[in-house]
C-alpha cells in the first residue's frame, strides 16, 4: 500500500483521531491515485481491524506480537519500524494524539524519515503540500517533504470522520521480530479523569462557558439552559483553573477532544487551544460581547452580545415551548 494509518486503541475501540486519519489518507490517496491500508496492533488489534472492515482500503494489517500487547513507546516504535520497512509506504500518518506524539518523533529518528505534525490540512498537486498552524497559530505554513517517504499526524478534526468512503479491505496478519531487551519502559494504564456518569465525547449537545461567565455565581446560568435542550456542561480552561467546573468538563489540547451535532460557546474567546477540542461540532452557537472574538470565524451561529442578559431569557423561551 502508498499510505499506511497505524490505528490507536483507546481503551479497547478505535480512537476517534484514526478514524479522522483514515478520512485524511482517503482523501489525499484518491486525489493522487494511491492505495490505503490501516496497521492495528496489539492485545486489541482484531476489534481494531474490525472496526475499520468496513472502510475504503486496500488492506489491514494485523501484528499481535505479545510484547506489543498493550502499548510502549519502544515496541510501537520498532513494530511500525519494521512494518515500513517491509510494506515500503510512501506515507505513514496517524492522529495526533498523546500517545502517537510520543512514539511517532523515534520512528522518525530511527529510519530517517521526516515527520511533519499536527497537519490542518493538504493541498494537492504534484507533491502534497501540508498545512499546519504555526506560532500558537499566529501564522500557516506550507511544508513539502523533500524525500521518498514521510511521515504525518492530522491534528484533531483537520478530517471528518463523516467523509470515510466505505469499502472492503482484506485483513492481513503480520509479524515482527521483537526482542525482549528493546522494552526499556513500561506504561501505565491510560489516565482517566473521574468523570462519573459524563460521556461528553459521546454527548450530542454541549453548553460550554468560558471566562466570560464572569464568576462563579453564574455558572448555573449554563447548566439551565443545558437542562432544558438536554445538554452536558463543558468549559474552557480558565473556568476549571478558577474551580468552577472540575478538569473532565475542560475542552481543548489539555482537556477533552468533542464533537456534538450542537456546541454552544458561551463568552470564550477561541483561542486554538480550546477550538482544537471542540472545532469538530456540526452546529456552533457562540455568545460573545466582542464582535471581533475570534470563535465566530469557526462559528455557524454568532450572537453577539451580553451572554449573561441573553441566555436566560434563550431558555426562558425554550421552557415556554416545552410547556
Ligand atoms: C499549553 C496550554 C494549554 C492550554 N489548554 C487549554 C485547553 O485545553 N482548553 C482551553 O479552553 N484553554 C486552554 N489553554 C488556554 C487558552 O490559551 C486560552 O487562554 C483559553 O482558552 C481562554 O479561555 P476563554 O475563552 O474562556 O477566556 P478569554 O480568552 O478570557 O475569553 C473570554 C471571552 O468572553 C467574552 N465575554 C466576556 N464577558 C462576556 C459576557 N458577559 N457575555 C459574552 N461574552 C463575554 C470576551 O469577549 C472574551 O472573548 C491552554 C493554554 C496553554 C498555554
Amino acid at each position: 500500500m502508498d499510505i499506511l494509518v497505524v490505528l490507536e486503541d483507546n481503551r479497547g475501540v478505535l480512537h476517534r483521531m484514526s478514524r479522522e486519519a483514515i478520512a485524511g489518507a482517503q482523501k489525499l490517496a484518491s486525489n493522487m491515485n494511491l492505495s490505503v491500508g490501516a496497521l492495528a496492533i496489539g492485545e486489541n488489534a482484531d476489534t481494531l481491524a474490525n472496526e475499520v472492515a468496513n472502510t475504503n482500503m486496500q488492506e489491514v494489517l494485523v501484528v499481535k506480537n505479545e510484547l506489543v500487547a498493550s502499548y510502549n513507546a519502544d515496541g510501537y516504535a520498532e513494530t511500525i519500524n519494521q512494518v515500513i520497512e517491509q510494506e515500503s509506504p510512501k506515507i505513514i500518518t496517524v492522529g495526533h494524539t498523546y500517545q502517537t506524539r510520543d512514539y511517532f518523533p523515534r520512528v522518525s529518528a530511527k529510519l530517517d524519515i521526516p515527520f511533519i505534525p499536527d497537519i490542518i490540512g493538504v493541498r494537492l498537486g504534484d507533491d502534497p503540500v501540508f498545512n499546519k498552524q504555526v506560532f500558537n497559530a499566529k501564522l500557516a505554513a506550507d511544508l513539502t517533504a523533500e524525500a521518498d517517504q514521510v511521515l504525518i499526524s492530522f491534528q484533531s478534526a483537520a478530517y471528518s470522520e463523516d467523509e470515510i468512503e466505505s469499502g472492503k479491505p482484506l485483513i492481513r496478519e503480520i509479524s515482527v521480530n521483537l526482542d525482549p531487551s528493546l522494552i526499556r519502559s513500561e506504561s501505565e494504564k491510560p489516565f482517566q479523569e473521574e468523570a462519573g456518569e459524563i460521556d461528553l465525547e459521546s454527548a450530542e449537545v454541549i453548553v460550554s462557558v468560558g471566562r466570560g461567565i464572569e464568576k462563579e455565581e453564574n455558572i448555573p446560568i449554563a447548566f439551565d439552559l443545558a437542562k432544558v435542550i438536554g445538554g452536558e456542561i463543558a468549559s474552557s480552561r480558565p473556568v476549571v483553573d478558577s474551580g468552577w467546573l472540575p478538569l473532565f468538563r475542560q475542552i481543548g489540547s489539555s482537556g477533552q477532544n468533542v464533537s456534538p451535532k450542537l456546541y454552544f460557546a458561551l463568552g470564550i474567546s477561541g483561542a486554538i487551544q480550546h477550538v482544537v477540542g471542540m472545532k469538530g461540532s456540526k452546529n456552533i452557537i457562540a455568545v460573545n460581547k466582542d464582535s471581533d472574538a475570534p470563535i465566530f470565524e469557526i462559528a455557524d451561529y454568532a450572537v453577539v452580545g451580553d451572554l449573561l442578559e441573553i441566555i436566560p431569557k434563550l431558555t426562558d423561551a425554550l421552557q415556554a415551548e416545552k410547556d
